[in-house]
């Protein structure tokens, strides 16, 4: 087995390993198993950007689609400076897979531009946003493509995005989710995917014998994602002790206080520096013990040069593709259970559905309504690849791969490929 891991891998190769092992154990022949495994389109953009000093910025942008045998294509932009075509592919794929497995009518996109946000203006960012939109305006469509917020991007840059789009075509708000409530989004968007990693996590423990209450949890990257799923676990009674971002960490043993830490990271955009802990390095976040570890900022932080200092009964992902196949294949040899991303995360997509939906409907539901439809979303998900893992005796990862990769061929089938 650690012949396979002796090149390194790159993001889109990391997700195709994974995918390969999946595909093999459903028997797929290998024609189909290579139409599914690739992109169906990609573009590229020039993009440049006037910045307030007065200098000009060249920068690249990026939408792929990577399947839509299920339904429109659907996936979050990201804008971060190591986005690159490889990366864009790589979480267009895990998008595929994902909303395969939560059984959502959707396909799987990602985009995302490669600029420095923390270093840009609001202006600069409507600007980049704009831009962007026309430039990839021709993939778009509700019925299309459908974008949705990811890392460094929010409901002000969607609003951005839908306006754009609709001088174009016509009011449209169903060209995106994670909009705010007021312009069309939904209630609960933007705690979706934090209540998802709640809601798989709490079926998790209790198939690990690990007690939720009281239950000793770390997490890396507390924006969105993060953030959320530590308010939840919190209210069930599970102890935050040590949270790290971009810029450093913070820990206490005897538990964080969660909402004075988001009051804290609102207001300084960082976890850094919160006085009701220690700082910490943030590269140090992983050898915390605990009982439950999750990732929650970028994907490729665990690999096998960092997998060993793991000191954790159970490892959930809240980001994507966190972990490289080499540390995924430690973690196994170990026997941590690592709930993976495709079902962990999938309640922000989920709940990007329902957005969609109301908005085709121009019908709004109530918050609670929302809720109970993403916990039994997530519940059933997890059943079907729970269910799965033990038919075919494979990881979680494994499992949850094959239920949508199933899926996936299924709807290629019968639509012809
Ligand atoms: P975000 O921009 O709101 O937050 C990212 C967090 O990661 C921040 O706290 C940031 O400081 C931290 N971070 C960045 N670089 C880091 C580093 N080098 N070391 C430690 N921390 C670092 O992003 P988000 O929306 O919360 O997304 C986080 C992850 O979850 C991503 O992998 C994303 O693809 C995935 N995800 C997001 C959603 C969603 O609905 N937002 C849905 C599914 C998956």
């Amino acid at each position: 087995m650690a012949d396979s891991f002796r090149r390194k891998m790159t993001a889109y190769e990391e997700v195709n390993w994974q995918y390969n092992k999946a595909a093999e154990l459903l028997g797929i022949p290998e024609q189909h198993k290579a139409i599914m495994r690739n992109c169906y389109r990609e573009l590229k953009v020039q993009i440049t950007l006037h910045r307030d000093d007065g200098r000009l910025e060249e920068l690249y942008g990026f939408r792929v689609q990577h399947n839509g045998a299920r339904g429109p294509y659907k996936g979050g932009i990201r804008y971060h400076p190591s986005v690159d075509m490889d990366e864009v592919r790589a979480l267009a794929s895990l998008m595929t897979w994902k909303t395969a497995v939560v059984n959502i009518p959707y396909g799987g996109a990602k985009g995302g531009v490669n600029c420095d946000p923390r270093s840009m203006s609001e202006k600069e960012l409507q600007d980049l946003t704009r831009t962007f939109t026309r430039k990839i305006d021709m993939a778009l469509g509700p019925y299309r493509d459908i974008p949705a917020p990811d890392v460094n991007t929010n409901a002000k840059v969607m609003t951005w995005l839908m306006d754009e789009y609709s001088r174009k075509h016509g009011y449209t708000p169903a060209i995106v989710t994670g909009k705010p409530v007021s312009l069309g989004g939904s209630r609960g968007r933007e705690s979706a995917t934090g209540l998802g990693v709640f809601f798989i996590t709490r079926h998790a423990c209790k198939d690990n014998g690990i007690p939720l209450s009281g239950a000793k949890v770390v997490i890396q990257g507390f924006g969105n994602v993060g953030s959320w799923a530590a308010s939840y676990l919190h209210e069930a009674g599970a102890k935050v002790i040590a949270v790290g971002d971009a810029d450093g960490g913070v820990r206490n043993d005897k538990g964080l206080d969660v909402r004075a830490l988001i009051v804290w990271a609102r207001d300084k955009r960082t976890v850094n520096g919160f006085p009701g802990g220690d700082s910490m390095p943030k590269d140090k976040i992983f050898s915390v013990p605990c009982d439950i570890l999750i990732p929650a900022a970028l994907n490729g932080v665990i690999t096998e040069t960092n997998v060993n200092e793991i000191n954790a009964r159970m490892v959930v992902e809240g980001a994507n593709n966190p972990i490289n196949p080499h540390a995924d294949h430690i973690l196994a040899e170990k026997k941590i259970p690592v709930i993976p991303d495709i079902l962990a995360n999938a309640g922000g997509v989920t709940v990007s559905y329902f957005e969609w939906t109301q908005n085709l409907q121009q019908f709004y539901w109530e918050e609670k309504e929302i809720q109970l439809k993403l916990e039994a979303v997530m519940d059933r998900a997890y059943a079907e690849t729970s269910d799965m893992a033990r038919k075919r005796q494979v990881n979680l990862r494994t499992a949850a791969f094959m239920v949508a990769i199933q899926r996936v061929y299924d709807a290629v089938l019968l639509r012809g490929i």
